[in-house]
């Protein structure tokens, strides 16, 4: 029989996983409809549609052995049946074993017919989880099953799967299918594609024993490895799908690399003048990273990387060298961005640095209408606009560049997949596309960057500019709130600027929070020598923008805010932070947070407020912040607190599509997976486009990416 390490498996374009599931007996239309709705099509569906749960039926527990909320079987013979209508009907029947224990079964609707089942002296096996009753132990509703006379009751040697709920299609049912399904799982060198000395390496099952393993663990199987993920069949399984899920991307990226981009080599001497005017030196990180960018623009074929950079790096002034390369080429470049405080803070910064080297920066956001919206369409499609910044309105019908040649998405993890590529189509014309930059200021770690981006070329700028002091943590309860108001008075005494952050708006939220609106008035009547300012999300933009422009200016003092200043925002003289039940916010969040302070010279510091008493998950988070500064540790230990579902945005990546794999929990096989694919796809190609068919379908769904 052929290996498949051989060559190519033989039965390339007639696989088994993809039969019909509607080929299975007791799947009429219907059925097959409730299934089709939960993704349910194929064989191969029902092979990976893996228990939830195992019940373990294949051992008798002695009814006194039995542990409140241990699920288990035992086999009893009926002592006494009690039917009564207290308030509703009710149905206990107690049982008893040789170890002269008694276990109640309690049932609230049931059948009459049901009632006359439990004789006194029947013998009855049992599963379910016993809970404490008014007479020892009970189990409500459990299954059960009335023995005949005389029957033996053999023990099944494997455990029962318990499958994730279907609507309309019952356990029992499923579980029939399932078991159909898996009887048409082919021998292994039909259905697997790995090579198998590679498996052997690893100590992994093939896929075949893998599967059935699964949906059918021997008793003996490691029950706590299985719930937990872990199991060898587990990780072989997650590793042929992170391994499909990688090939795709690098599939991606190669039909991305076959379409041109303009070379843009030019800058007009603009960057060197940028360099002289600036009041700065780049940091060494932002140099390479920009020599990375320069170098993918000299290139006839599109750029797509990704700039990752703690807040306050200095991601904006990258972006706009990049941008002025597009402009030097006589092109356009447009920067996006997810707020319109931010984008309307990169308007102002940009425009400062660009307009005195005669570059004309355009702004397009929802607001921009009448006159001044038709004006920006015609610079625009003119190419009279060389750099437009905007929001997502960028991306709407109408808008046309007459040659967009770059086009960069900042804190990328705010926008989808989808519409960082209705930007980058605004400039697609003929086979050719924009270079495209994203930068972003929440660091992915390392492991998970890789996967979700193997279709991306990802640069850090890994080091803050000089004279920063690292900020300051405190941890502290609410109750200490009156302390901060003499902290905030010492601070601006001495020139600063404070902010105060506020995690919800309205005092009517249910959630018991500080309002803003209150905390600003108690601030302003505490702080009376204090200018005090608040913004939040639902203020009219320009009132926003007045307020933040004032306190850029110096011109307020506190600024109460909501995590509306959450990203970008840049008033270096600002020291003091102070984050009110900080224990509501997610890592990644209050590491954006307190990026807005420490970002000059003066030692600055971030109070983080609670609100007794804390979750342990709460606390951990909080001694994190206190402990690092490190965007990159944060961002892994996000990773290990919430998972990466929340971390990238699931919108952004499919991440969430994973069937088996779970980036947090198997992110350790990363490496591998990346080894592993490229050997793949040099030495058995046809495998690796039937991994991907397997995992991913036959139409990528990232085909346009
Ligand atoms: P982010 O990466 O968070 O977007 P910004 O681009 O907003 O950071 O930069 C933060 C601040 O640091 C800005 O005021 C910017 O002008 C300043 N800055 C950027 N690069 C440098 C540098 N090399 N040296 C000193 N300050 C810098
Ligand atoms: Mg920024």
């Amino acid at each position: 029989m052929p290996k498949p390490s051989a060559g190519e498996p033989a039965t390339a374009g007639a696989d088994p996983h993809q039969q019909p599931i509607a080929g299975l007996r007791g799947v009429g239309p219907a059925v097959a409809a409730k299934l089709a709705a939960r993704g349910l099509v194929t064989l191969q569906d029902l092979w990976l549609h893996l228990p939830r749960q195992y019940e373990d039926r294949t051992r008798l527990v002695p009814i006194r052995a039995l542990q409140p909320g241990v699920a288990a079987q035992v086999e009893g013979v009926v002592e006494a049946v009690e039917r009564g209508f207290r308030y509703r009907p009710l149905l206990r029947v107690a049982i008893g074993d040789d170890s002269r224990a008694t276990l109640v079964l309690r049932f609230f609707h049931f059948r009459s017919q049901q009632v006359n089942q439990f004789r006194v002296g029947a013998r009855v096996r049992v599963y379910g989880t016993p809970r404490p009753g008014q007479h020892g132990l009970e189990i409500v509703h459990p299954s059960y099953r009335v023995m005949e006379d005389g029957e033996g009751g053999a023990l099944g040697d494997a455990l029962d799967p318990v499958y994730p709920a279907i609507e309309g299609v019952g356990p029992a049912a499923l579980r029939r299918l399932v078991a159909q399904a898996l009887d048409r799982l082919p021998p292994d060198d039909r259905l697997e594609l790995l090579p198998p000395e590679l498996l052997a390496q690893r100590g992994l099952p093939s896929l075949r024993d893998a599967l059935l393993t699964l949906h059918r663990p021997p008793r003996d199987a490691d029950l706590a490895a299985l719930l937990a993920g872990t199991h060898p069949a587990q990780r072989r399984l997650a590793l042929e799908e992170l391994l499909a899920h990688h090939l795709s991307l690098r599939r991606q990226r190669i039909a991305l690399q076959a379409h041109a981009a303009p070379v843009l080599d030019d800058d007009g001497g603009r960057v060197r003048q940028l360099l002289d005017a600036l009041p700065f030196a780049l940091t060494d990180a932002q140099r390479r990273v920009f020599d990375a960018i320069r170098a993918d623009l000299a290139q006839p074929r599109p750029m797509l990387r990704l700039v990752q950079g703690d807040v306050g790096s200095g991601k904006t002034v990258v972006a706009a060298m990049a941008a002025l390369l597009a402009i030097g080429g006589g092109r356009q470049a447009a920067l996006m961005a997810p707020t319109e405080l931010l984008a309307e803070q990169h308007l102002a910064t940009l425009r400062g640095w660009l307009e005195p080297l005669g570059v004309r920066v355009a702004w397009l956001a929802g607001k921009v209408g009448g006159r001044a919206r038709t004006a920006v369409l015609a610079d625009a499609a003119s190419g009279a606009a060389q750099l437009v910044v905007g929001t997502h309105a960028l991306m709407q019908d109408g808008v046309v560049f007459r040659e967009l040649a770059l086009a960069i998405v900042d804190e990328q993890h705010r926008f989808g997949v989808h519409q960082r590529l209705a930007l980058r189509d605004k400039g697609a014309a003929e086979g050719v596309v924009p270079h495209q930059l994203v930068m972003t200021a929440t660091p992915i770690p390392r492991t998970l960057a890789m996967a979700a981006y193997a279709d991306l070329d990802v640069s850090a700028i890994d080091e803050l500019p000089p004279g920063r002091t690292p900020v300051q943590t405190v941890v502290l309860s609410a109750e200490r709130r009156p302390e901060l108001i003499e902290r905030i008075r010492a601070a601006c005494a001495e020139g600063r600027q404070a902010y105060w952050v506020c995690t919800l708006i309205d005092e009517s939220d249910e959630v018991v929070a500080q309002a803003a609106q209150t905390t600003w008035e108690q601030l302003t009547a505490a702080l009376p020598g204090l200018r005090v300012g608040f913004v939040h999300g639902r203020m009219k933009a320009g009132d926003k923008q007045a307020t933040m422009l004032a306190f850029k200016r110096g011109e307020v003092d506190l600024l109460v805010a909501t995590t509306v200043i959450e990203v970008g925002v840049d008033v270096p003289n600002a020291s003091l932070m102070i984050i009110e039940n900080a224990e509501r916010l997610g890592l990644s969040q209050l590491h954006q947070l307190r990026g807005r302070v420490g970002r000059g010279s003066a030692a600055s510091s971030c109070v983080l407020l609670y609100q007794a008493p804390l979750s342990q998950m709460a606390r951990e988070r909080l001694e994190t912040m206190r402990q690092t500064s490190d965007g990159f540790v944060i961002a892994e230990k996000d990773l290990a607190l919430r998972g990466p579902g929340e971390l990238l945005g699931t919108r952004q990546t499919g991440l969430a599509d994973f069937r088996i794999a779970d980036l947090a929990r198997d992110a350790d096989l990363l490496p591998e997976v990346h080894r592993i694919g490229e050997a793949l796809v040099h030495a058995l190609p046809t495998v690796a486009d039937r991994l991907v068919a397997r995992w991913i379908g036959g139409a990528a769904r990232y085909a346009a990416a």
